[in-house]
């Protein structure tokens, strides 16, 4: 029963996909209708599936993180898992990186017809910044820093900002643990709280196939399938491909090596959570659903889920990683600069930063964006503002809200094989 329940809404988010795609693309929006932020669509996907979905977040991420904290008891266990997590994410951050940066190195597509340059620099001119003021990449640091020691955990609720919401999950959750019968009541009616959340959860996902239309048939009535071949084509293509190789092999692999599981099953049996982060472009709105889907479908323990899940979808992003390095090197490469060797490094290791500072929210990548900007600029010039003016952005964000589907995708995925890939250290009893 449960399973045919399943299925029929894997049907449904797959059907509200594609009618969205084909709904955005010749339905309403004709060429030279224009569009604002505003429209209905994009109104009704945010009322019927990205604002419940929010509404979950925050408590999710205290109960999951509280309950698998404190399951797995003992702190020296405690230890491996956070460490084997936090390398987990860097590592494979690092990897996607590398492989964004040599793709873009190697097929330049940002060496168009000196008339195509001409015509999408101009467009930096006129199109504003998504950046608002440049962040340096010593302040973003600072930013993130002072999150990870938060001083009023409701402020980090009330704004929404997990990180800290994490770290006094965590100190919560030792505590329970450390305090053996004394905190059992404690301990039990976190875990409570969280299997109810998680009813809460299975109820919104429902709305999924509804909210997945609206959003996706705004996002390709907003920009048309048509700029896949248009002057960015080849930019988007090599953003494309990185993701591709690094969603289909890099990460299979990874997840081979360690479990020995069959990657592709466990990919299918994630769909939901991976259809869900095509559908709302965030990897903290498909939360809910990628713990929903990796512990009852996935297999994924409760103690290894309910942690590396909620951290990752912060700070683990592997597809925003490889996007930023790709987009940043192709716009150096449009405005006639080629980047060496040192110059790229400071990409790859700006790029990796900047994708773990990226919050799980539609084109967060994008805003992130200017620290390696800002960074390759100084190694330039000595100065942040470089040859390449942080407006050059406005290049790239008109197709940004499909690279944004696909690599929302990557990163959810990258989650998920993190999580079952920490089963094996932190299984359920
Ligand atoms: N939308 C992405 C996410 O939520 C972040 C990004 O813009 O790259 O994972």
């Amino acid at each position: 029963m449960k399973k045919r329940r399943t299925n029929l809404l894997t049907f449904l988010i797959l059907l509200g996909l594609v009618l969205g795609a084909l709904y955005g693309e010749f339905g309403l929006f004709q060429a030279g209708v224009s569009i604002d932020d505003d429209h209905w669509l994009k109104q009704a996907g945010d009322l019927v599936l990205i604002r419940p979905l929010k509404l979950l977040i925050i408590p999710l991420i205290l109960f999951s993180v509280i309950a698998g904290i404190s399951n797995i008891g003992d702190p020296a266990k405690l230890g491996l898992v956070g460490s084997a997590t936090l390398l987990y994410y860097f590592a494979t951050m690092l990897i996607a990186v590398i492989l964004g940066t040599t793709l873009v190195s190697w097929i330049q597509p940002g060496i168009l017809a000196p008339e195509v340059q001409e015509i999408l620099r101009q467009s930096s001119s006129v199109m504003q910044s998504a950046s608002g003021d440049a962040q340096t990449l010593g302040s973003s640091w600072m930013n993130i820093l002072h999150q990870l020691v938060p001083t009023n955990v409701f402020s980090d609720m009330v704004n929404g900002r997990p990180l800290g919401i994490i770290v006094f999950a965590i100190a919560i959750g030792l505590a329970l643990a450390a305090g053996g019968e004394k905190t059992k009541v404690a301990r039990d009616a976190c875990s409570g709280a969280f299997e109810a959340i998680m009813i809460l959860v299975q109820w919104v996902i429902w709305l999924t196939p509804i909210g997945v239309f609206f959003l996706v048939a705004w996002t390709v009535g907003r920009i048309g399938f048509n700029s896949i071949t248009g002057p960015l084509g080849m930019y988007m293509g090599t953003v494309l491909s990185g993701l591709f190789i690094h969603g289909l092999i890099v990460l299979p692999f990874v997840l081979w090596l360690f479990t020995r599981a069959h990657p592709f099953r466990f990919m299918w049996q994630m769909k939901r959570a991976l259809m869900t982060a095509i559908g709302t472009d965030s990897s903290s709105a498909t939360l809910p659903v990628t713990i929903d889907a990796a512990e009852n479908e996935g297999n994924c323990s409760k103690r290894a889920a309910n942690f590396v899940l909620p951290l990752g979808a912060t700070i683990n992003m592997d597809g925003t990683a490889l996007y930023e390095a790709v987009a940043v090197v192709f716009l150096f490469q449009l405005f006639g600069i080629e980047l060496d060797m040192s110059q790229l490094i400071i990409v790859v290791i700006t790029a990796t930063l900047a994708a773990v500072g990226a919050a799980g929210i539609p084109s967060a990548g994008l805003v992130t964006m200017v620290i390696v900007i800002g960074a390759v600029n100084s190694s330039l010039t000595g100065t942040s503002s470089g040859p390449l003016p942080v407006a050059a952005i406005g290049i790239i964000i008109g197709v940004d809200r499909i690279l944004d589907m696909f690599r929302t995708a990557v990163n959810v995925w990258g989650d998920a094989v993190g999580a079952k890939i920490i089963t094996k250290l932190a299984p359920d009893e």
